[in-house]
């Protein structure tokens, strides 16, 4: 059975690895078919589908999107998307045009809570002049002894409530899922488990997403239980969606799945990519 891994990240966004090397690691590690899906950001993946023709796998063009849904923010991978499709390219530039001015919100906000000098820091782990995220803001403070990992970074400074977090307005729904579709491509929603959503409001997202026309839930990911598997591919069948799967790889020590590592879908779930 072929290996797909459908969720992963580069330097172009907040990734660790250039997109050459993500393709080379996933190749190594026994992926047979991979999708590049940098957030917000399309520039890596002609970088990474040279690399995945010379390692002999798949590969998937990809992106995730950043969605606020209700106030929350949602991430929506597109794959098998056009590159060179026009509305999709301004739309991402769109979304990532945003990251700037929030990144100063988010070190004035760090500053206010005794950590200085926190945007020239995070910019400082920036890897693409096109994309800051928060990712960059937590290496800073791990590196700057704030905190210890990732996890704390983010449970302690970086997440709703806390006191590095700036409210931001992405894309809306409608728009990426009409963006993706539009570059032919099959829209997918991520990590459903990681969402701060209550059982009805998860469903509720699921329903309009799939009238919208949305194909996928993200069922396989580390974000979720052994049981979340289970319950997103029942969730995604009584939806008429199909499943997809991925590790969000960003980097060897970051991320608690490496390529190869994915569990298999829950039996009797039908996959993305069965009409590919
Ligand atoms: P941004 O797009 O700037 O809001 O940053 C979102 C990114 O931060 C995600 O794609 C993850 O890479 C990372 N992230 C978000 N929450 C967590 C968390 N709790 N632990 C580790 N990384 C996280
Ligand atoms: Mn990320
Ligand atoms: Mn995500
Ligand atoms: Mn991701």
């Amino acid at each position: 059975m072929l290996q797909y891994d459908l969720h992963c990240h580069s330097t172009r966004s907040d990734g660790l690895l250039s997109p050459a090397d993500v393709v080379r690691r996933a190749a190594a590690r026994g992926v047979d078919v991979l999708a590049l899906t940098d957030h917000d950001e399309l520039a890596g993946l002609a970088e990474a589908r040279a690399a995945a023709q010379a390692a002999g796998i798949g590969f998937v063009d990809g992106c995730e999107l950043s969605v606020t849904w209700n106030t929350e923010t949602v991430h929506v991978i597109g794959l098998r998307i056009d590159p060179d499709n026009a509305a999709l390219g301004e739309g991402l530039a769109t979304v990532r045009s945003g990251r700037d001015a929030r990144a100063r919100r988010i070190g004035d906000a760090l500053e206010q809570a005794g950590i200085p000098d926190a945007f020239d820091g995070a910019s400082g782990f920036v890897t693409s002049p096109r994309l800051i995220s928060r990712t960059h803001f937590a290496r800073y403070l791990i590196e700057s002894g704030y905190v210890r990992d990732m996890k704390e970074a983010f449970k302690r400074y970086l997440t709703s409530g806390k006191p590095g977090y700036v409210p931001h307005a992405w894309a809306s729904l409608t728009e990426v899922v009409g963006w993706i579709h539009g570059a032919g491509g099959q829209a997918v929603i991520a990590h459903p488990g990681r969402y701060k959503l209550s059982p009805a409001e998860l469903r509720s997202l699921i329903g309009e997403f799939r009238d919208l026309g949305g194909d996928a839930l993200e069922v396989v990911s580390p974000s979720h239980t052994a049981a979340q598997f289970n319950e997103f591919a029942a969730l995604a069948r009584a939806h008429g969606l199909k499943v997809s799967c991925g590790s969000d790889f960003h980097g060897v020590g970051e991320s608690r799945l490496d390529f190869g590592d994915l569990p298999p879908l829950p039996a009797g779930s039908e996959p993305v990519w069965a009409a590919w």
